[in-house]
């Protein structure tokens, strides 16, 4: 009899299971679902950064481990990258280490810093990979409630001085998955604050650093006057360069977290193909042409999508950033209902908020990641479901 680990069993069944369960069932019967359930990029890789690949995966020197921490033209690509976008400072050999993608050095991130019983004070609504990152490490999560209102910045005032005590780590997301909200640099500035005050470390995800529009540029939190001494910060090269499959990220930042983060991982990887670290500094290296080029295109998307929408009576507000538009679902629905009836009734898959958290209640997360042809079928479709009407 075979057994399976607790920690493994423990885990709560994947969220977007049912859907795509449904999905398939749908296609079978010759429906034509549209997904905007999927929170990955369309649009293909840029040409130069894959004919680097292409030329580094030809040469054999290449094919040989990488160094643990990662090949030395990426970290000092992104401690270049650091210099001309934020004019932060960092030190490639001590302040950067390359990851398998930035949800691998979340993950381990928890392992690296978090003894049994450790909390972790993590967004609600967020990315559902800290919550689980923190229950497989052994810690605690603490949901920090998102709300409107307040413009999806946390309430640290708010925080009772248990919590306080008991927290190890903090971790925040802008441009945040799922709400698209953005902030300027006083929320940093704030965060670092809290987290000095109650010595926790901040972790800042910064997954779509360069996803912006109409001129926004989304601070680091590495722009906070010693920021190095309680901060770490995530960067991907998935979502700006359209690159998930590569699984190429970093994180920086403070040199003792960095440290502990790179002995760990030498005991469970062994970095990066040397080739796919190559490509990545040349995208960071880039003027990033690209990226504005594809958030040109998400800008478009996501502006027909706002007025659509609002026309609908699915009330939704314009982001700065992200791929993602988080929307109210009309009166007389919960996330869930909503979410299946656009399935069912138009074909259209969209995430629960639920899915990220109880306080996505209520709303839907959108992700714009199907052309623009594609969202006025989507329009088309939801216009024949008489929503206004309905919840009149
Ligand atoms: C996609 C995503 C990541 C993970 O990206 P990688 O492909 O692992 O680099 C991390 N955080 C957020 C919020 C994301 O949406």
């Amino acid at each position: 009899m075979i057994t399976i680990a607790d920690r493994v069993k423990s885990l709560p069944a994947y969220v977007f299971s049912e859907f795509q369960r449904k999905k398939a069932e749908l296609e079978k019967e010759g429906v034509d679902v549209i997904d905007l359930g999927i929170g990955a990029p369309d649009l293909p890789t840029p040409d130069f950064v894959y004919e680097r690949l292409v030329l580094e995966a030809k040469n054999p020197d290449n094919h040989r481990y990488s160094p643990y921490s990662g090949c030395s033209e990426f970290k000092e690509a992104v401690a270049e990258f650091y210099k001309k976008q934020y004019a932060v400072d960092l030190d490639p050999d001590t302040e950067v280490l390359a990851l398998i993608g930035s949800k691998e050095g979340i993950v381990n991130l928890f392992q690296a810093v978090l003894n049994p019983g450790d909390a972790v004070f993590v967004p609600d609504p967020g990315y559902p990979v800290y919550q689980k990152g923190v229950l497989l490490a052994g810690g605690e999560s603490i949901l920090l409630p998102l709300n409107e209102e307040k413009g999806y910045i946390p309430e640290f005032g708010r925080i009772s001085k248990r919590n306080k005590q008991r927290a190890k780590l903090l971790m925040l997301n802008y441009p945040s998955n799922p709400l698209g909200a953005t902030v300027e640099l006083n929320t940093f500035r704030e965060a670092a604050t809290f987290s000095k005050n109650n010595k926790i470390l901040l972790a800042s995800d910064a997954a779509y650093n360069l996803i912006t529009f109409d001129g926004y540029k989304a601070p680091s939190v590495l722009q906070v006057p010693d920021a190095k001494d309680y901060a770490v910060e995530f960067g991907s090269l998935s979502k700006s360069f359209n690159m998930t499959g590569w699984r190429i990220g970093y994180v920086v930042g403070n040199k003792h977290v960095i440290q502990a983060l790179a002995t760990l991982k030498s005991n469970i990887d062994s970095s990066q193909f040397l080739a796919v670290q190559k490509a990545a500094a040349t995208a960071l290296r880039s003027d990033l042409s690209a990226v504005k080029e594809h958030n040109a295109i998400y800008q478009e998307r996501m502006e027909k999508l706002y007025t659509a929408l609002n026309e609908l009576g699915i009330s939704t507000e314009k982001t700065r950033g992200t791929i993602f538009l988080w929307a109210k679902v009309p009166t007389g629905f919960t996330a869930n209902s909503f979410a299946n009836k656009l399935l069912e009734e138009a074909g259209v898959i969209v995430t629960p908020g639920t899915a990220f958290g109880p306080s996505g209640e209520g709303y839907i997360r959108i992700a714009l990641t199907v052309s623009k042809e594609r969202l006025d079928e989507v329009v088309r479709r939801l216009r024949k479901l008489r929503l206004k009407e309905e919840s009149r």
